[in-house]
C-alpha cells in the first residue's frame, strides 16, 4: 500500500505511544511472574509442538553512540565476553532440557550490542552448542539472522557466519553524514558498509537490512537525502528507518547529545516526507512502522498473503513460533506469555550460576489479552481487521466487545486514518503513519498521564 503524507494530521495526532512489538507492552511486565509460570507455559507450549523461535542478546560494544537506548556493555577488553558466554552456554542447555526436541527452531537472531564483537571461534562455538541442544529447521526453511556492526566485521566473519547457518544479515548505518556521525560517536565509512553488503551478496545471503535514523543532530533534508542516495545505490532488499526518540532521563546515554543540535519536530516531518516520496519512488513497499522491502522481499510477500508478523526485532515471516529469549535482558514470548531475563550482567551470572534460569520478570496473558493483542497484531501487519476472524477465533461478537473502541474509532474515520465497514477496518494510505495511533484505541493499559515517561513520540 502507497503511504500518503498528511502533515496536518501528523500534527494533529503526534503523541506519545508503544512501538507494539508485543502486546501488552514491557510496562506491564512484572516480578510476580518467574520461573515456575515460566516453565509451566513452556510445558504447554510443548503440548502444541509449535516451532520455535531463538534470541540470543551479545551486549558487548567497543564504543558508545550516543542515541543507543539498548542494553549493552562498553568495553575494549575482548575477554570481558569469556565468563558471559560461559553463562550463555549453561542457559542453553538449560532452556534445551525444558523443549520438546521434536520443535524445530525456525528462526534464530543474533542482537546487541554487537555480536560480531565476538571472535569467529567464539561465533562458531556457540553455533554449535545451539546445534547440539535444539533441533535446527532444514537450511530451506529457517531464517537465521544477525546484527552486524560494519566496524567490527573482520574479513573472515561475514563468509564464516553464512557457513555457521546465518542467512540474513541487518547492518547499524544510522547516517553517513560525517557531522551527525561525530555528533552521535559513531564513525563509520561507506567503503566499510559496503564491503560487509558486497561480502554477503557474495556469501550467499538471502537478505540484508539497513537500519537509519531520522531525527539525529544537524541533520537535514538535504544531509538526509544523501544519506539515502547513498544506501539506496546498493539497494538492500530491506530498510528500517526510525525515528529517534530523544530521552535523556530514560536513556542515560543520550545526555551526551546535545538538544540544541536535535532538528526541529518541522524538519523532522520534513524528512520522513522526503523518506517516504523516495523509498517509494525507487520501488520499495512500506510494511508499516519504519520498515520498507522491494516487491519480491519475503516481508513483502508475507505482507500481501496475511502471513507478516510483528516481534521484538520488528517485522517477521514465521507466524506462530514461540521466542525464547537468552541471555541478559533478553524476551522470551512462549505460550500465552511473555518473559525477560535479568537486566544487569551480574545479576544475570548470579541467576545461571545457582542453577535457575535468569528470568526476572514477565507477563501471562489473559483472554481479554490475547484478543487486543491478535486485533494490534491484525493492524500492525495486514493493516486490516476482519471482524469475523476475531469474532470466530475467541466466541465474541466483534462490536459488543468492542463498542467503545469502535466509537473512538469513528473520529479516526472522519479524519481518513481508517474506512470502517460492516465486515472489517481497513487502514488508509493516509493512516499509515499513525498506525501505533490506531492500535492505541485497543490497548487496555494506556494511561494518558505516564505516556510521555513510558513511551517515544509517535512521530
Ligand atoms: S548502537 Fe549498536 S554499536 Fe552503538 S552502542 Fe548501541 S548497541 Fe553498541
Amino acid at each position: 500500500m502507497l503511504v500518503d503524507f498528511n502533515a496536518a494530521l501528523l500534527a494533529k495526532y503526534d503523541t506519545y505511544g508503544p512501538r507494539y512489538t508485543s502486546y501488552p507492552t514491557a510496562v506491564q511486565f512484572s516480578d510476580e511472574f518467574g520461573e515456575m509460570d515460566y516453565r509451566l507455559e513452556l510445558e504447554q507450549s510443548n503440548q502444541q509442538r509449535t516451532p520455535l523461535s531463538l534470541y540470543f542478546h551479545i551486549p558487548f560494544c567497543k564504543s558508545l553512540c550516543f542515541y543507543c537506548a539498548c542494553a549493552k556493555i562498553i568495553t575494549n577488553k575482548q575477554e570481558r565476553t569469556i565468563p558471559y558466554l560461559e553463562r550463555i552456554h549453561a542457559e542453553i542447555v538449560r532452556q534445551a532440557e525444558l523443549v520438546d526436541p521434536n520443535r524445530e527452531v525456525s528462526q534464530l537472531h543474533f542482537g546487541g550490542g554487537t555480536p560480531t564483537y565476538l571472535h569467529d571461534d567464539q561465533l562458531a562455538a556457540l553455533l554449535g552448542e545451539i546445534a547440539r541442544n535444539f533441533t535446527l529447521a532444514p537450511p530451506e526453511s529457517r531464517e537465521f539472522s544477525i546484527e552486524i556492526d560494519p566496524r567490527a566485521v573482520r574479513d573472515t566473519t561475514i563468509p564464516l557466519l553464512y557457513e555457521l547457518g546465518f542467512n540474513r544479515i541487518s547492518l547499524g548505518v544510522q547516517d553517513f553524514d560525517p557531522r551527525v556521525q561525530a555528533a552521535v560517536n559513531r564513525i563509520q565509512s561507506v567503503e566499510q558498509t559496503f564491503a560487509v553488503i558486497d561480502a554477503a551478496r557474495a556469501a550467499g545471503y538471502r537478505s540484508t537490512n539497513v537500519d537509519l535514523i531520522y531525527g539525529l543532530p544537524h541533520q537535514t533534508v538535504d544531509s538526509f537525502s544523501t544519506t539515502l542516495d547513498t544506501v539506496l545505490s546498493k539497494r538492500p532488499e530491506r530498510l528500517a528507518i526510525y525515528n529517534y526518540a530523544h530521552m535523556p532521563d530514560k536513556v542515560k546515554a543520550q545526555k551526551l547529545i546535545n538538544v540544541i543540535d536535535l532538528p526541529s519536530p518541522e524538519t523532522k516531518l520534513a524528512i520522513l516526507e522526503m523518506t517516504v516520496e523516495r523509498l517509494q519512488g525507487a520501488g520499495y513497499v512500506y510494511l508499516g512502522m519504519d520498515h520498507f522491502a522491494l516487491p519480491d522481499d519475503e516481508l513483502t510477500l508475507a505482507k500481501s498473503s496475511g502471513q507478516l508478523q510483528r516481534n521484538f526485532q520488528g517485522y517477521s515471516t514465521y507466524a506462530d513460533t514461540d521466542l525464547i529469549g537468552i541471555g541478559m535482558t533478553s524476551i522470551g514470548r512462549i505460550h500465552h506469555s511473555f518473559s525477560q531475563n535479568m537486566r544487569e550482567e551480574d545479576d544475570y551470572f548470579k541467576a545461571i550460576d545457582s542453577g535457575a534460569l535468569a528470568i526476572a520478570r514477565g507477563y501471562r496473558l489473559s483472554l481479554d489479552d490475547q484478543i487486543r493483542r491478535d486485533v494490534i497484531q491484525a493492524l500492525m501487519c495486514q493493516n486490516e481487521v476482519v471482524y469475523e476472524t476475531i469474532s470466530q477465533r475467541y466466541g465474541i461478537d466483534f462490536f459488543d466487545y468492542f463498542c467503545k473502541e469502535m466509537r473512538q474509532l469513528a473520529g479516526m474515520a472522519i479524519d481518513s486514518l481508517v474506512v470502517i465497514n460492516p465486515h472489517r477496518i481497513t487502514v488508509t494510505p493516509t493512516g499509515q503513519l499513525l498506525l501505533r495511533n490506531i492500535a492505541m484505541v485497543f490497548d487496555a493499559y494506556l494511561d494518558p498521564s505516564e505516556s510521555q515517561r513510558q513511551f517515544s513520540r509517535v512521530i
